[in-house]
């Protein structure tokens, strides 16, 4: 028996598994709220270690057929998943809106483009895979990159539809079949992929989708021995709790986590250029995981700059998500709420200074104002620590030096922004320690690029051929130059 559809903003929306090609209702299930106006949107199940068990094993009997296709084989199969995405853009862009409060005009222009992108690139890549060899005086080295088996793919609700497209599309097009765990907090654009996938006559078993919570199906998933690889995107504390059970069984894990990153402004930068970027990290209320949070500005410019961004701030729209003009929408969860402005009630107590913001905005009970904080210690609370909300903090520097000093002081390291004079600019960040970071602009992402963070922002690289590392076991095919007779003389 299936549950009965949800109506989201007219969009009709399984709320149950997929699982073997078909749907499958839990027993238990959680209510979803919208961050917008926490109007109910319905109950969506929770996967017991049954259903966990059921996902595994279809991905598993699907396995053999879909790695024994050739890459060329499931392109076409790939690319018609890639256009369903793209013929219910609209159902994806009004449910994210809805579920996450990500911005309409975001998914509308940035996000459902790229998710497509996703899949057909990595599909179209995948062609390559097996043609890498290496050829020296004895052998020719065949460099095989062999399917993995069954992958789980754990996935934030801060970008729902982004995050799991850019890691099945490389696991799929690699020959792997997918158990996709939807974030709890916003689970319904899995749901509509799992429509996608199913329309785009993926072979049963595939492309699996559980919904549940972190705590029960999503750490039953984690601990089981069948997986060949867990590609995680989450928050630090998950991250060690899936390494611990990943390790047990050996199972090899690659982990996208939080940031702390810092956004530099030099004292030879474009000041406006700089400012007008700087707004840009309150996009998503903050919920950005490579958002440059940590501002470090030149002692003799900071007047300037600080003034200059307050005024792209002040301009920004608050408000519905749904409206196209809106730039600064809700945060995803009371909880999150609660937890952005404990962080920024605890800074001031110990004596931050509020620049802007720092209360909830009228909008809506989860709306925060964007806030800046200043007067602050590199061993403040706010400045080590991921607020996950529209919350900046401001620091100064004296020289280069300091300025590395401070941007390299967090226990995180995903990414970063640095405005200066091209080639200074440049050459400061090269020092910052961070998995990427951007010279005079910011979010530019090539698929062919590697990303990732370095500290507790992550282990491993997603992007091109990295994430075909990950999902492909490597193998060696070994034909010698000269004919091989065995002797014991031989290396
Ligand atoms: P989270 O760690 O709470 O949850 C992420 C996912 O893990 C969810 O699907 C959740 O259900 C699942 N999960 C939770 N406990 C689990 C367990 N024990 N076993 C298996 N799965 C479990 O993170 P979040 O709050 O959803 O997302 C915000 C975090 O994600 C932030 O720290 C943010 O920086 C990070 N993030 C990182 C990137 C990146 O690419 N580096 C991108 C987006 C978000």
């Amino acid at each position: 028996m299936t549950s009965p559809l949800l109506d989201v903003a007219g969009v009709a929306i399984s709320p149950d598994h997929y699982i073997g090609g078909r749907r499958v209702a839990s027993a238990a299930s959680f209510a979803l709220q919208s961050p917008i106006d926490q109007r109910l949107l319905g109950h969506v199940g929770e996967a017991s270690a049954g259903e966990v068990d059921a996902a595994i094993r279809a991905a598993q009997a699907a396995f053999p057929a879909w790695a024994g296709l050739s890459a060329a084989e499931r392109q076409p199969m790939l690319n018609r998943f890639a256009d369903e995405i793209g013929k219910r853009a609209d159902d994806f862009c009004v449910v994210e809106s809805n579920d996450a409060g990500v911005l309409l005009s975001r998914m509308r222009h940035g996000v459902v483009p790229r998710a497509m992108l996703n899949i057909r690139w990595f599909a179209e890549h995948a062609l390559t895979l097996q043609d890498r060899t290496i050829t020296t005086e004895q052998a020719t080295h065949h460099v095989r990159h062999d399917p993995a088996g069954v992958v789980a793919i754990i996935t934030p609700w801060n970008a729902p539809l982004m995050l799991a497209t850019w890691k099945i599309g490389p696991a799929l097009a690699a020959g792997n079949t997918v158990i996709l765990k939807a974030p709890e907090w916003a689970p319904l654009t899995s749901s509509l992929l799992a429509d996608c996938a199913d329309a785009a006559g993926l072979p049963p078993g595939v492309f699996n989708l559980l919904q549940g919570t972190g705590a029960n199906t999503g750490a039953a998933l984690v601990s089981d021995p069948r997986l060949a690889r867990i590609s995680f995107t989450g928050s630090v504390p998950t991250a060690k709790w899936i390494a611990q059970a990943a390790g047990a069984n050996l199972v090899p894990c690659s982990l996208e986590l939080g940031g702390k990153s810092p956004f530099i402004v030099l004292e030879d930068a474009d000041l406006d250029n700089a400012a007008a970027t700087g707004a840009l990290m309150y996009r998503n209320a903050g919920q950005v995981c490579l958002a440059g949070t940590r501002f470090l500005v030149h002692e003799k410019i900071v007047d300037r700059y600080v003034d200059a961004l307050r005024g792209y701030v002040g301009q920004l729209k608050v408000g519905d998500p749904r409206d196209e003009a809106t730039e600064v929408g809700p945060i995803v969860h009371p909880r999150q709420v609660e937890r952005v402005m404990g962080f920024i009630n605890r800074a001031v107590v110990g004596g931050a200074q509020l620049l802007w913001g720092g209360k909830p905005h009228p909008f809506g009970a989860q709306y925060v104002e964007p806030t800046m904080l200043a007067n602050l210690n590199q061993t403040d609370e706010i400045v080590q620590n991921e607020v996950f909300g529209p919350v900046l903090t401001l620091q100064t520097f004296a020289d280069d030096d300091e300025a590395i000093t401070l941007a390299n002081g967090t226990d995180f390291g995903l990414g970063g922004v640095c405005y200066g004079e091209t080639a200074h600019a440049t050459e400061v960040a090269g020092q910052v320690r961070t998995g990427f970071i951007w010279v005079n602009s910011f979010g530019i992402r090539d698929l062919a690029a590697p990303f990732g963070g370095i500290k507790r922002s992550g282990i491993g690289r997603e992007g091109g051929d990295w994430s075909f590392e990950f999902f492909c076991d490597v193998k060696d095919v070994v034909v010698p130059a000269k004919p091989f007779r065995a002797s014991f003389s031989h290396r």
